[in-house]
């Protein structure tokens, strides 16, 4: 029989509900239950494709081709497994499924309502994944905040699915805030948010309160009495250096066996050890190593930007980690380099540089300077989706002389459009599918033996997930092959060009995919990985240029 753990939130939005829910989700696993997680997201978009990264974050692929919310991502980080894209719930996929339901006469001439029809629609998408292959464990977090109108049916949904008799525990993650100048931890906040959960006919199970410094015994206490919760039953979501960390926070004040116990579990043996060690590892790294990551969703204020690129970055710390070393990250936006040239040279104080993934036009010929100085210098480089494109770009510009050659996402009259919808692409978009013209999700890749990608990887074949509309175009291949750029892994078929590499230079290494959503805190990436060893053994190279026409 499985059993939910649905996760809301309460006070204020960003507390980190997917983080608590991928570390409940972790500590169980570690008891030895199969676990997996869904997230609900509230707002009308059937997926999180068009959202702007600036605005929501991220957007997270699956291996079938979902785009998703980031919140996925840290369940599949912390879990270790992949999660598919009906595990993410919207409200316009909801609605959407109930008004076509409605229009094929499914609901025989009945008045089509919230409740039961959006409940019921609600309910069978959350009880699929444990309809579909067993599960101990499914984790549901709901997003937004209780109170806001856009989740009401949700939670009704899960109200009723208690009364059901599903096995539930409801989490409620709050906000302790502590006011600076009467310097006291406020509970009110968490009292109100309760009262509104329990008006719909939840109680909370547990209340998850984040705060700056670990919740005392007196704030526990009061919460639990006006929250109608156990003192016990009230957990300390304090702030920790490492997100992975939260689950030793929670196991600390046991709360897997609170769950398990709520639940009539038995408590599984379990082992704890590897997971405490490698948390211990990491926090002892002294050594650093820097990375610039060469972006442009800078827009809105540093917090928004690193969720802009929270894979790149998680995938990152993993490869660090596994190399005994701290990452720093530096930002860099590279219209700087297109305003003023001369600050190319900043990039020297960078052992590593990224350039990830990205749409449009604005900051592409700082991108493309970024990448330029990175070959010439040597200076350790990982190109993702974009990220190659420029660099094919750039090397055939620079190298084999193609004048103003771009990727005709940039540029529509380039003479050289190296880069560039293949046929079968151009297809799709003229039969105006434009949602569906994009390549998404896990796609095959087949190494050439010999290659530093296929070291890298170490095996012939590959699979790692897509986001993109653009590819190489094979008319140039031959041409920028027999320059020296090497492409060391295509599709099957041999027509899509998915790894390149630079062989005369100490790391210089490109994919169309997004490695970074396959990356896991204790199994990175294997080309961030490259990108680490070879930051670590930067300062024994020597720059050397390729034969450059520029
Ligand atoms: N804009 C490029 C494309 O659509 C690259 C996309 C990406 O970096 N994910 O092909």
């Amino acid at each position: 029989m499985v059993n939910y753990i649905i996760v809301t939130g309460g006070v204020i939005s960003g507390l980190g509900k997917g983080i608590t829910t991928a570390s409940i989700g972790k500590i169980l696993q570690i008891h030895g239950y199969k676990v997996t997680a869904m997230k609900i997201d509230p707002y009308i978009n059937c997926d999180a494709g068009t959202l702007r990264p600036t605005e929501h974050g991220e957007v997270w692929v699956t291996e079938d081709g979902g785009e998703i919310d980031q919140d996925l991502g840290h369940y599949e980080r912390f879990l270790d497994i992949d999660i598919l894209k009906y595990h993410n719930i919207t409200t316009g996929q909801v609605y959407g499924a109930v008004i076509e339901k409605e229009r094929k006469g499914k609901y025989l001439g009945k008045t089509v309502q919230p409740i039961p029809h959006v409940t019921d629609e609600i309910k069978r998408r959350i009880r699929r994944p444990a309809n579909e292959a067993k599960y101990d464990f499914v984790l549901v977090e709901i997003g937004g905040t209780v109170g806001d109108y856009e989740n009401v049916l949700f939670l009704e949904a899960v109200r009723q699915m208690k009364h059901e008799g599903d096995h539930m525990i409801y989490v409620h993650v709050t906000y302790v805030p502590v006011l600076e100048t009467v310097g006291e931890a406020k509970t009110k906040p968490t009292q109100h948010s309760v009262k509104l959960l329990r008006e719909i006919g939840i109680q909370a199970d547990f209340i998850v309160a984040r705060t700056e410094k670990p919740l005392d015994n007196v704030r526990k206490e009061k919460i639990s009495l006006f929250c109608n919760v156990h003192e016990e039953d009230v957990i300390s979501d304090s702030n920790v250096e490492n997100v992975y960390g939260v689950t030793l926070l929670f196991e600390e004040q046991e709360l897997c066996k609170k769950i398990l116990r709520k639940l009539h579990l038995r408590k599984d043996e379990h082992d704890l050890k590897a997971w405490k060690n490698f948390l211990t590892k990491i926090k002892k790294l002294d050594k650093k190593i820097k990375v610039g990551i060469v972006g442009k969703y800078f827009d809105i204020g540093d917090y928004k930007l690193s969720d802009s690129y929270i894979s790149v970055i998680e995938a990152v710390k993993h490869a660090a980690w596994n190399n005994n070393v701290s990452p720093e990250i530096e930002w860099i936006d590279s219209k700087l380099f297109e305003k003023q040239p001369e600050k190319i040279s900043n990039l020297d104080n960078v052992d590593g540089i990224i350039v990830p993934g990205g749409f449009g036009l604005s900051g592409i010929e700082g991108k493309i300077e970024t990448i330029k100085y990175a070959r010439e210098n040597n200076i350790p480089y990982l190109g993702l989706c974009l990220g190659m494109q420029l660099a094919v770009v750039e090397y055939a510009r620079n190298v084999c002389g193609l004048k103003n050659a771009n990727s005709t996402e940039i540029d529509k009259d380039t003479p050289y459009a190296v880069i560039d919808f293949i046929p079968e692409q151009v297809k799709i978009l003229r039969e105006s599918r434009y949602g569906a013209s994009m390549r998404l999700g896990s796609y095959p890749a087949i190494l050439t033996k010999g290659t530093l990608i296929h070291e890298l990887y170490g095996k012939n074949t590959v699979h790692e997930r897509h986001r993109h509309r653009y590819e190489v175009s094979p008319e140039y291949i031959e041409k920028l092959e027999k320059q020296g750029l090497l492409f060391s892994g295509r599709s099957p078929d041999g027509v899509l060009m998915e790894f390149m590499e630079l062989p005369d230079h100490p790391y210089f290494v490109a994919t169309q995919a997004h490695p970074e959503f396959k990356s896991r805190p204790m199994k990175p990436s294997p080309m961030f990985d490259g990108l680490i060893k070879a930051t670590k053994k930067k300062e024994k190279m020597s720059p050397r240029v390729i034969s450059s026409v520029a």
